[in-house]
């Protein structure tokens, strides 16, 4: 959790009078951002055999426990064959203002990337369906075996033992560059990344946390208004 004594960092566009932006790129998390509410929720919720999941869920949501080991033990605990699976993730619905963004970024030649505590097969099956199986995709990982899952987590980070995907370490050093970092967000696994992003838009309980920590932030609802913000300031290099 990061400390609200900290200051802020300016979540500010180069304007035209400042030096010639490097560009920008693009991160956004999955769940309830891309997709309709949280799929990993209902996975869980669909397909775990016995109450141990919200013995897990309530543990994290008191800090007792990190999201890395809420997950492992949460996905330890299904029973499901892939089959029946994927016609779970069939019924997924997103946010027609992806596809939007997609373009638009596409059209910029503006890097975009998923980052998700989600799970990289339930992920890939879900933007295969949508048509966007062309947007790159961090996630945690599962492997099969029988009618259980194996999770692990690639993307941990030693140094943020909250976190089970660190979301940041995909743009702090040594994996940061000159371009200014957009990050969207719902959740509390967006929290950390946030906070390391120059320009934030947050909805849901990420806006609660990062208004209340006195973080700046743009407010969304959707991805459409996120698609038509960015337009603006990629075309009019303001905010
Ligand atoms: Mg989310
Ligand atoms: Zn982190």
């Amino acid at each position: 959790m990061p400390s609200a004594a900290q200051p802020p960092r300016a979540a500010r566009v180069p304007s035209a009078r400042d030096q010639a932006p490097a560009g920008f790129r693009v991160f956004i998390d999955f769940d309830n951002t891309i997709s309709r509410g949280d799929i990993l929720d209902g996975i869980i919720e669909a397909f775990s055999p016995t109450g141990e999941w919200r013995t897990l869920e309530e543990a994290w949501a008191a800090g007792r426990i990190g999201a890395r080991e809420c997950l492992d033990g949460q996905l330890r605990g299904l029973r499901a064959r892939w089959p029946e699976l994927a016609r779970h993730l069939d019924g997924v619905r997103l946010d027609p203002g992806f596809v939007l963004l997609r373009d638009l970024l596409r059209r910029e030649g503006i890097e975009l990337t998923i980052v998700s505590d989600n799970f990289d097969l339930f992920l890939a099956h879900v933007l295969a369906r949508n048509g966007l199986a062309d947007v790159p995709c961090r996630a945690n990982h599962l492997e099969f075996a029988g009618d259980r899952v194996v999770p692990s987590f690639p993307f941990s980070n030693p140094e943020c033992p909250g976190c089970a995907h660190c979301k940041k370490t995909h743009f702090l050093p040594p994996n940061d560059d000159a371009r200014l970092v957009v990050f969207i967000g719902d959740g509390r696994s967006d929290i950390c990344p946030s906070t390391h992003a120059g320009l934030v838009f947050a909805k849901d309980s990420l806006l609660a946390h990062l208004r209340r920590a006195g973080r700046p932030c743009r407010a969304y609802s959707d991805l459409t208004e996120v698609t038509e913000a960015l337009a603006i300031i990629l075309h009019e290099n303001k905010i």
